[in-house]
């Protein structure tokens, strides 16, 4: 029995009783979330893992993906962004390796992770093609929903899946032309293939047979976004919004067949398009989770696109958007490092707090932060700290000769001359 089922048939499982303790919900509310289609809980049969709620509701959850490409494949280097993203707060990994043996890396991710996994299993089936057949373009769509089933059995929890770009989505990308290009990697390998075979989408055209092995084997559908836009003079375009209305489609068929579904949304948007992109999306889905992929709010700033990002996220998150996808300082430059890994990840956890202060109303712990600040408590402000090291480091580093203040006004501190004055 799926999850959807058991929800529906109004049995609290064991998984929906712990997302309701980590997210302080009650546990009828996770069950009626994933009976209706707006929370997903990805599980595997083949793994345990620690669970992670997504959905309406709940806590803005950050995903950070990590993963080799064809420059630079060094497992070890994988293994240390686990940890680095871990450490970070990180509540689920996507394991996105292009370069080397890319099964093995997966396999090693997976062991040395206890988090939700998520993969995308067209990069395998393209990427075994270019190297048995000699091009993308002689992929078999058998090798699709094999590559699908094998990463399922090594315990994947969600996979992005790229069912959306169909013929007539590729119409619309070629009426109205695009100031970036196509950006997912995903999108471009499929949309090579379907132009070169003259076919349709199979994961679209044989979208029944797809859920059929992703029930069999529990794993949560994340609609791929494929059309996303990846300059800000994209955003919204025909492409993308006719890709999100047929994913909308298939996520309400996926949904009604058992599988749980996440529906992916862009890219590059700016500052005034967020609302609106969140709003559409949860209209179209049927408040589907929605997975959003940055947003970066400028094309301008590469080299700090984690807080290009985080800006747009916060805005995301604050508007309904559930899931956020992190972006690195090293986004549109290279492939991260461990330390940019952490760094991104950091920049999202603040993004998704910051929405889930206007979304839930949660503020506790900013509460509890301007007191210990009020009170000079430098021992509480860490408590409460996004990242406790880093602000105890930069502290440890310039201590004042008044322990109490800081060496920002040193003796000048505003708050120890006013608090003798007021009991607050
Ligand atoms: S010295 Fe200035 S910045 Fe530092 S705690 Fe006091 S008021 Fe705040």
């Amino acid at each position: 029995m799926s999850l959807i089922q058991d929800a529906k048939s109004g049995r609290i499982t064991e998984e929906m009783k712990t997302v309701a303790a980590l997210d302080d919900v009650t546990e009828d509310f996770v069950r009626r979330g994933i009976a209706n289609g707006h929370i997903v809980i990805p599980v595997s049969p083949y793994r345990d893992v620690k669970l992670c709620g997504i959905g309406e509701g709940l806590r803005t959850k950050v995903n950070a993906s990590i993963g080799t490409s064809t420059d630079i494949v060094d497992v070890d280097m994988e293994i240390e962004k686990v940890r680095q993203a871990e450490l970070a707060g990180a509540d689920s990994l996507m394991e996105l390796s292009t370069g080397g043996d890319f099964l093995e890396i997966r396999r090693r991710v997976i062991e040395a992770t206890t988090l939700s996994v998520g993969s995308v299993p067209l990069y395998q089936a393209f990427i075994e093609a270019a190297r048995k057949y000699g091009a993308v373009v002689d992929m078999k769509p058998d090798d699709l929903f094999r590559a699908t089933a094998d990463q399922a059995k090594l315990g994947t929890n969600f996979m992005a899946i790229h069912t959306g770009i169909t013929l007539e989505t590729m119409k619309r990308l070629r009426n109205q032309g695009r100031h970036g290009g196509l950006v997912s990697r995903g999108g471009a390998f499929m949309t090579a293939w379907m132009i070169h075979n003259e076919q349709e989408n199979p994961l679209y055209s044989e979208f029944d047979y797809l859920l059929e092995i992703l029930k069999e084997h529990e794993v949560t559908l994340s609609f791929g976004n494929g059309m996303r836009a990846g300059a800000v003079h994209d955003a919204t375009d025909r492409a993308q919004v006719q890709e999100l209305i047929i994913n909308a489609e298939l996520a309400d068929k996926a949904h009604d067949f058992g599988v749980q579904a996440i529906v992916e949304g862009p890219g590059h948007i700016p500052i005034d398009e967020i609302e609106t992109n969140v709003v559409l999306q949860k209209r179209l889905t049927n408040r589907k989770p929605f997975y959003m992929l940055g947003p970066l709010v400028t094309d301008i700033a590469p080299g700090y696109d984690d807080r290009v990002a985080a800006i747009g996220a916060a805005l995301a998150s604050s508007h309904g958007a559930d899931f956020i996808c992190y972006v690195t300082p090293a986004e549109h430059l290279a492939l991260p490092t461990p330390e940019e890994v952490y760094e991104g990840v950091i920049s999202s956890r603040i993004a998704a707090h910051v929405g889930d202060m206007i979304k839930l109303k949660k503020r506790d712990a900013d509460l509890e932060m301007g007191h210990a600040r009020r009170d000079l408590d430098w021992e509480r402000q860490f408590a409460v700290a996004i990242n406790p090291e880093r602000a105890r480091r930069i502290r440890a580093e310039r201590m004042p000769a008044d322990a109490d203040a800081c060496t920002m006004c040193g003796d000048y501190c505003a708050l120890k001359i006013v608090g003798r004055h007021f009991n607050f």
